[in-house]
């Protein structure tokens, strides 16, 4: 991201963000509600539209062409605070929908896929269940599955734990650290501040639209630079 700016309407939503995240890199994002978080990851697969600046994802420039649109949509998985999965399909439907539909995979091909990934975040037995008949933790757990049907090249997660009740956030939170162990490139708007020390390889804070500080995990909770992240992490930790 170059030079980003995003409106809304008369409202200031990002003010001159410029991020470059390499492959196979996890960023954790936190900052205090309203900062901007969830619209600069929204930005990059184009859920949010930017007034100005540039954003690019693996060769790939986003601008209002909707082809540039659809590569990068293919290319990154997102996976959103409140799950998001279709309630009238199974867990398998779910999973297997986008890779058909998007990819135009077979239905035998995309379902031994989704069996793959469901198994890796260790819900491989709810394959014929419905959303509502699981658990917020087991949900989610299919939420993730599901992007990685899809054979993202990166990850983008928005408050994935914050819904659910904290005795599943601990498997959620396994779940993204394997991830990471696996290679993802990742973008994790996070207040788990476990989750960032244990992968994170750059923290970075936003107050009111800006980023403020890059920090290593380590710096930045030993010694945070900013003021504003000072306070903020004396508010969370
Ligand atoms: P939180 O931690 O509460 O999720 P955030 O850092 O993700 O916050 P955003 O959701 O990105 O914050 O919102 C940034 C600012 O933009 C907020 O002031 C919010 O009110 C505003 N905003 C977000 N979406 C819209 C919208 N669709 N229309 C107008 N303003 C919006
Ligand atoms: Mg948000």
């Amino acid at each position: 991201m170059e030079n980003v700016e995003k409106w809304y309407g008369a409202f200031h939503a990002l003010k001159n963000v410029n991020l470059n995240v390499r492959r196979g890199e996890k960023i954790v994002l936190c900052g205090p509600s309203g900062s901007g978080k969830s619209t600069l990851i929204r930005c990059i697969n184009h859920l949010e539209t930017i007034r100005s600046g540039t954003i690019v994802v693996d060769g790939t420039k986003l601008d209002d062409g909707q082809k540039a649109v659809d590569t990068v949509r293919r290319e990154v998985g997102m996976v959103f605070q409140q799950f998001n999965l279709f309630p009238h399909m199974t867990v398998l439907e779910n999973c297997t929908l986008a890779p058909m539909r998007v990819r135009g995979v077979s239905k035998a091909d995309a379902e031994v896929t989704a069996r793959k990934y469901l198994e890796r975040v260790r819900i491989g037995n709810q394959a014929e269940k419905y959303p509502a008949q699981l658990s917020g933790g087991q949900q989610q757990r299919v939420a993730i599955a599901r992007a990685l049907c899809m054979e993202p090249i990166a990850m983008l997660f928005d408050e994935p734990t914050s819904a659910l009740d904290p005795e599943m956030v601990k498997e959620v939170l396994d779940t993204m650290v394997g991830l990471a162990r696996d290679g993802m490139t990742m973008i994790c708007v996070t207040h788990e501040m476990g989750f960032a020390r244990q992968v994170a390889d750059r923290v970075i804070f936003m107050a009111d639209g800006e980023i403020l500080e890059e920090n290593t995990p380590e710096e930045f909770f030993r010694a945070p630079r900013h003021e504003r992240a000072r306070n903020f992490l004396g508010e969370i930790l």
